[in-house]
């Protein structure tokens, strides 16, 4: 079985073949912490999360690197518009960062480099590129890369050799397309930026911001590594431009397979703050998501694809969470946990087809519904082997340790609720409907509700 994946820069599915047998070596754009990171953020950071799971399940050891971007533009006039230091304003967007990853259960990065950790990397890498005429010094004080010192520049993302504006600089971190020009990879220090600068060879100054991933990734993980991902954003200028300066320096093919996950809107809008549709996951858990809620919006479609998060589908995502959850339960509740000496039913054989052919998980998670739906089936008619039980626990703890949509830590259904819905179980069998309705109405004034699908008695919390 291999694993394969689309490589933005080749444009194709590709078999994933790491550069060490059983390791892969995975660097992801991180946060830039200036403000609160948004569901749109997530969304990448959940796919890379999906991704490192997956390879994680195949048997890989991941050495995963995702950089916190503390110095940038962004960051910089942040700190000035609140007359704040850099360091106030990056801590603390850092550390909700971190609580945030932890509340939606990403597993944590092997590493989170800092840039401002990085400036000494940063300035030799700098100084290679100016030995390698890649990049020169302005009257300013500035370091620039000379993209047309290259004859293959936006190879990422098929960019015209008539679209490159060769000679003119930009300053700023980021640009369009129609703009693709010299890059700042050192600025001058400005009196506005105040006491927000390092000592460099050219005078006091900071980096730009695409220098930073070059000289984190490359300390991190060395000169050529196995998987670079980000957002489609961050193709242009961001990873075009540490291919060029990365390459330049290296001789070297910076990265074997590029990945990107497309953007998420909100309820089919773009998400500004001037619409009130930035959603932060303080603002989600506010309004009654649950983690594994969340998770499911942003993974149940596939990575390439662009998608909405929506307010309206809570209800219909907690419905398909409380199945996930019931059956967990109801395997629990059978000891189908504790069965040894089983293996996978057939269906995880397709339900991973589907995934390593490049993470299709909306063709993994329907074989998972329709064996889920049989084997509930199976367990009410009382049909089922102690063989079935054991994989079908196998199969489910698969999907959870991929996906994470059962909160496995949530308080098991109380006995005294169990007991009454099994009376009422009984009751509906011999269509005491008068009695099932009266048990409904005692678990209603319990906290619980609960609904009779075709797979049997649905319980849901009542919120
Ligand atoms: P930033 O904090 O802006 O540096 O972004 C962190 C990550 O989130 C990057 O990989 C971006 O590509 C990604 N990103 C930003 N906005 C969105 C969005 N609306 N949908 C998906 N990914 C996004
Ligand atoms: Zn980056």
């Amino acid at each position: 079985m291999s694993f394969n994946i689309y490589n933005s820069i080749t444009k194709k599915i590709e078999r994933f073949n790491p550069i060490e047998k059983k390791k892969v070596s995975l660097y992801t754009c991180g946060p830039t912490v200036y403000d609160y990171s948004h569901i749109g953020n997530f969304r990448t950071f959940l796919f890379e999360d999906l991704l490192k799971r997956w390879l994680i399940h195949l048997g890989y050891d991941v050495k995963h690197i995702m950089n916190i971007t503390d110095i940038d533009d962004k960051t910089i006039e942040k700190a000035n518009k609140k007359g704040v230091s850099l360091k106030k304003i990056t801590h603390k967007y850092t550390e909700v960062f971190f609580n945030d990853l932890k509340w939606l259960k990403l597993i944590p990065a092997s590493s989170f480099p800092r840039a401002t950790n990085y400036i000494d990397e940063i300035i030799i890498l700098i100084q290679k590129l100016i030995k390698k005429k890649y990049a020169y010094l302005d009257d300013s004080g500035s370091v620039y890369f000379d993209i047309g010192t290259q004859s293959n520049y936006g190879k990422l993302t098929n960019l015209k050799s008539n679209s490159l504006k060769k000679g003119k600089r930009v300053l700023d971190d980021e640009y369009n397309k129609n703009m693709a020009q010299d890059f700042a990879l050192w600025k001058a220090h400005k009196d506005i930026e105040g006491e927000i600068f390092w000592d460099s060879p050219w005078g006091k100054g900071r980096p730009g911001w695409h220098i930073e991933c070059s000289a984190m990734a490359m300390a991190e993980l060395g000169e050529n590594f196995d998987i670079h991902c980000g957002g489609v954003d961050n193709m242009f200028p961001h990873h075009e431009n540490e291919i060029a300066q990365s390459e330049s320096v290296t001789g070297k093919k910076f990265v074997n397979y590029w990945m990107h996950s497309e953007f998420l809107s909100i309820d089919g809008d773009k998400m500004s703050k001037s619409k009130g549709n930035v959603y932060t996951i303080n603002k989600l858990k506010g309004m009654g998501f649950s983690a594994e809620s969340i998770r499911y919006q942003l993974l149940s479609s596939h990575y390439r694809k662009k998608i909405t998060f929506s307010k309206r589908k809570k209800d219909e995502v907690d419905r398909v969470i409380s199945r996930f959850f019931n059956f967990y339960n109801l395997l629990i509740s059978r000891k189908a946990n504790l069965i040894k000496g089983v293996s996978y039913p057939q269906e995880y054989l397709e339900f991973c087809d589907k995934m390593n052919n490049d993470l299709n998980v909306s063709g993994a998670l329907g074989i998972f519904f329709s064996w889920m739906k049989g084997v509930m089936k199976k367990i009410k008619a009382k049909n089922i082997s102690d063989k079935g039980l054991g994989e079908a626990w196998m199969f489910l703890s698969v999907l959870n340790d991929v996906f994470d949509f059962i909160d496995v830590k949530k308080n098991d259904i109380p006995n005294d609720v169990r007991i009454i819905l099994k009376k009422r179980m009984q009751a509906r069998e011999v269509k005491d409907y008068v009695l099932s309705d009266l048990l409904r109405n005692e678990l209603e004034i319990m906290g619980w509700k609960v609904e009779d699908s075709g797979q049997g008695q649905e319980v849901f919390k009542n919120k």
